[in-house]
């Protein structure tokens, strides 16, 4: 067997696993790695290992679990360069950007150290003397899903608050991605009791055995809608809990008069992170008609001076996009988007090199109700919609199944009241896509369930228990 280049963590112990499956460089279209393809035995082990360790795991004292979390974040501190490669070489975004994820995810483990949710009182109001109190309890296992796009940070968003809860956790990465998850789990292992952190890697096939294995008791899961949905499904049987965190199709307004060509370069970069391959970037731009072409020529001139490259060379700006499958369903979008009336004035088709390269892209003119106005592209595509009047730039942004996140551009008191018209879970006012640690974040609609982040997203990996006693006399 092809040795793997990162290992499986099942009970604390590093395994190799019985088979392997290959991993792509999406910059050069080769494998370059082979990782463990989980068996269904070897997920069983891992399931049982949360399973058994959760009790032990859960009545450590909070602050001993704060102590662990900390421990995590020195632990990824001190493996930052060697984790951030293996995104670059995996994903394919800019090892800049690598190594501000993995530095981003060690502060994210900090930052969830320090928050708890104790229990509370609940006065009797009944003007009985009832003492009741309401704890927070933990779960017990949480299945964490993730996509391919962040694969580090999206991991440690869900693995921190739901550890520090006292939930024990099995990890599965996507199958593009999974050797800087694999790589976090051996890192971090010292760092927490053994089977507490679980990672297994595995084909499409590994995905859905995590969720129906009838151990789990939460699934926080991170990807696209249509995925979403299959987890919801095979979560309702037994009523397993769900944190659902799926993909958006974010608007960006402008109000008319803004200077357009003024924002366009701030605009070109939300909506140009990890090529576009960001949930909560701009992927559709509103502007007023009289402004569409000054808007049109500034984005243009902006894509046509970004290099397009692999991430591990320094001068790349943007990165290849992560999949064959997904490049394949881009090019498709713009032929859609031609096909109905739509100009593609710069890109539109993929790099004649090898790797998944599709370069930044502008369209306008797009026809009423596109696929690229609709469906989330996850690219580096910025389709241009001119507007007639602000209400009808509203209706168009609420217009689709995803509520994800949406901004308003424009003097403050105006773009907050069409913010409030927005339907979504994050609206942005003259900025787009600030995620924060202290910030609840999460979708409305097909965008999610739930919420990640801050006190609000650890409150999602424990549940309510009630305590009620009764104040009897002395007998
Ligand atoms: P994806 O849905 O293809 O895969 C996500 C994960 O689900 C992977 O680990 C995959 O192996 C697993 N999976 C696939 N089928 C499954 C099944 N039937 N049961 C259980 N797990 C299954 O998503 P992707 O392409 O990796 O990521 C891109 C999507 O993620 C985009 O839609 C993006 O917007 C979304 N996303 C959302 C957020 C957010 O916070 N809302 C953040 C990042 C990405």
């Amino acid at each position: 067997m092809t040795e793997v280049a990162s290992m499986m963590t099942i009970g604390g112990k590093p395994v190799e696993g019985i088979d392997s499956m290959p991993v792509e460089n999406p910059a050069t279209g080769e494998n370059f790695a082979e990782a463990p393809a989980c068996s269904a035995a070897e997920l069983d082990r891992a399931v049982c290992a949360a399973r058994d360790t959760f009790p032990r795991w859960a009545g450590l004292p909070h602050q001993q679990r704060v102590t662990d979390l900390v421990d995590c974040a020195n632990a990824l501190d001190a493996s930052v360069e060697e984790i951030a490669k293996l995104i670059t070489l995996e994903q394919g975004k800019p090892l800049r950007e690598s190594l501000a994820e993995v530095r981003l995810s060690a502060e994210w483990f900090r930052k969830t150290a320090e928050l708890s949710a104790p229990s509370e009182e609940i006065p009797d109001s009944t003007g009985g003397n009832s003492r009741i109190t309401m704890d927070r309890v933990p779960h017990g296992v949480v299945a964490a899903i993730t996509p391919a796009n962040f694969p580090v940070l999206l991991a440690v968003v869900k693995i921190a608050p739901a550890l520090l809860a006292g939930n024990t956790v099995v990890l599965k990465p996507s199958p593009s991605t999974p050797l800087s998850s694999l790589r976090m789990g051996e890192v971090l292992n010292d760092a927490l009791l053994p089977g507490a952190l679980n990672v297994v890697s595995g084909r499409a096939e590994l995905g859905p055995a995590l969720t129906g294995h009838p151990y789990v008791n939460l699934i926080s899961f991170t990807g696209s809608m249509h995925t979403g949905q299959r987890v919801a499904r095979a979560a309702a049987p037994e009523f397993k809990r769900v944190v659902l965190e799926l993909g958006g199709n974010d608007a960006c307004i402008l109000l008319p008069g803004i200077d357009v060509a003024g924002l366009a370069e701030e605009i070109f970069r939300r909506s140009m992170v990890n090529a576009g391959q960001f949930c909560a970037a701009i992927k559709r731009v509103y502007v007023a008609r009289d402004q569409e072409q000054e808007l049109v020529d500034a984005l243009a001139s902006l894509a046509r001076s970004a290099t397009v490259g692999d991430g591990m060379d320094p001068a790349t700006d943007i990165g290849p996009l992560t999949t064959r499958e997904h490049l394949e369903s881009v090019v498709e979008l713009v032929s859609d988007a031609v096909n109905n009336g739509g100009r593609v004035v710069t890109g539109g088709a993929p790099l004649d090199r090898p790797g998944h390269f599709f370069p930044p892209t502008i369209v306008s003119e797009l026809g009423a109700s596109t696929r690229l106005e609709g469906a989330e592209q996850f690219a580096p595509i910025i389709p241009v919609l001119a507007y007639d009047d602000v209400s009808s730039a509203v209706k168009r942004a609420n217009g689709t199944h995803y509520a994800l996140g949406g901004s308003v551009w424009g003097p403050e008191a105006e773009a907050l009241d069409v913010a409030a018209r927005l339907d979504c879970g994050t609206v942005w006012v003259n900025t787009h896509g600030d995620l924060r640690h202290d910030v609840p974040f999460g979708g409305r609609r097909a965008s999610g369930m739930g919420v990640e982040y801050g006190y609000w997203g650890l409150l999602e990996y424990t549940q309510i228990k009630v305590t009620n006693v009764a104040q009897r006399p002395a007998s």
